[in-house]
C-alpha cells in the first residue's frame, strides 16, 4: 500500500474477498465442466457382478450411502484396468459413481479397495456363506434406499467370516437380521393373537398368523407353524443383542439349532418368494460335506 492511500475499510474488504470467491468459483465452475463429475462418492460391498460387453462388467452394489446400485465398471475385465481385481464380488471399496439424469445405471468411475472378502486362505464355506449373504441381500434390498442396517450387517458378517469358518448360527443370524433391517421379522415378544408376553415359554410361529402364537393361541390354530421352545426363544432373544462374531460361536443343541432354521428358512422363503441358489452347497458346507 502506498503512503497516504486509505486503507480499505473492513466492508470493502470483505467485498473484494467475495468478488475474488465468486471469480475462483466461475474458473473453477468452467473448468470442472469440461469433465464429467462423479456424482455419487460412496462406500460400498460389491453384491455380484455380469458381463457387459467384451472387456466391461455390470456391478451390483450395496452402498452405505444409496443402498443397492448397479453401475456399469468399463474395462473390469481388462487386468490392466484399475478396476479389474478390484471391483470383485464381497470387496468392501470406496467407489465415485456417474449417473446420467433418469438413468438407473450408472458407471463406476473410481474404486479404492477397503478389504477383500472372505480374504486368502480361507475354507469354501466362507466363500459359499459370503456367496449366500450378498445373494439375500441382492434379493432383499430394493434400489436405491439407504439400509444403513442392512450395510453394517453385511460388512460385519463378512468380516466374521474372514475371522473363522462360518457356523450355521451365523447364517441364522444373517438371515433373520437381514429380513429385520427390511421390516419383515414381527414382535417376537407377545402372541400375535391375545397380546400375552411369550417370553420364557417358547411359541409357534406361523408366517400366515403374523407372528407369534402362545401355547394356547397355538394351539388352537392347529399343528401349523414353526414351533421355538423355551431355548429357541432365547437364542433369537440373544441374537437381537449381540454382534455376529459372537453369536456365531453360541453352542446351541440340536434342537434348537433345527428350529431357529425353520424359522428362518420359512420367513425367508415367504418374503422372497423364491428358493436361494446359493443355499445348497452352504448347507452341505456348514454339515461337513465340503
Ligand atoms: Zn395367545
Amino acid at each position: 500500500m502506498r503512503r497516504g492511500d486509505a486503507a480499505p475499510s473492513a466492508r470493502a474488504r470483505l467485498d473484494t474477498s467475495r468478488h475474488l470467491a465468486l471469480d475462483d468459483a466461475m474458473r473453477a465452475r468452467t473448468w470442472y465442466s469440461q469433465w464429467p463429475m462423479p456424482s455419487l462418492e460412496a462406500e460400498a460391498i460389491v453384491l455380484r457382478h455380469h458381463p457387459l460387453a467384451e472387456a466391461d462388467r455390470i456391478v451390483v452394489l450395496l452402498t452405505r450411502e444409496q443402498g443397492k446400485l448397479r453401475a456399469a465398471a468399463g474395462g473390469a475385465k481388462k487386468t490392466k484396468s484399475q478396476l479389474a481385481g478390484t471391483v470383485e464380488p464381497f470387496n468392501h471399496l470406496r467407489v465415485s459413481l456417474w449417473f446420467r439424469e433418469g438413468k438407473d445405471l450408472g458407471q463406476v468411475h473410481g474404486a479404492e479397495l477397503i478389504q477383500a472378502y472372505p480374504g486368502k486362505g480361507l475354507d469354501l464355506g466362507s466363500v459359499y456363506a459370503c456367496s449366500y449373504f450378498a445373494e439375500i441381500v441382492n434379493e432383499i434390498a430394493p434400489d436405491g434406499q439407504p439400509n444403513p442396517v442392512l450395510f453394517r450387517l453385511l460388512l460385519a458378517s463378512l468380516k466374521a467370516c474372514a475371522l473363522r469358518p462360518p457356523t450355521p448360527a451365523l447364517v441364522r443370524y444373517f438371515e433373520i437380521w437381514a429380513l429385520r433391517a427390511c421390516g419383515f421379522v414381527p414382535d417376537l415378544g407377545r402372541c400375535a393373537a391375545c397380546g400375552r408376553p411369550v417370553a420364557g415359554e417358547g411359541f409357534r410361529f406361523a408366517v400366515a398368523s403374523g407372528g407369534a402364537l402362545c401355547r394356547d393361541c397355538g394351539g388352537k390354530a392347529g399343528a401349523g407353524g414353526v414351533p421355538l421352545g423355551v431355548k429357541s426363544a432365547e437364542a433369537l432373544e440373544k441374537m437381537m443383542k449381540l454382534p455376529p462374531e459372537e453369536f456365531m460361536i453360541l453352542p446351541f443343541g440340536q434342537t434348537t439349532a433345527a428350529e431357529i432354521e425353520q424359522f428362518a428358512r420359512r420367513l425367508l422363503v415367504f418374503h422372497l418368494e423364491r428358493r436361494l441358489k446359493s443355499y445348497p452347497l452352504l448347507r452341505e458346507a456348514l454339515q461337513g460335506g465340503v
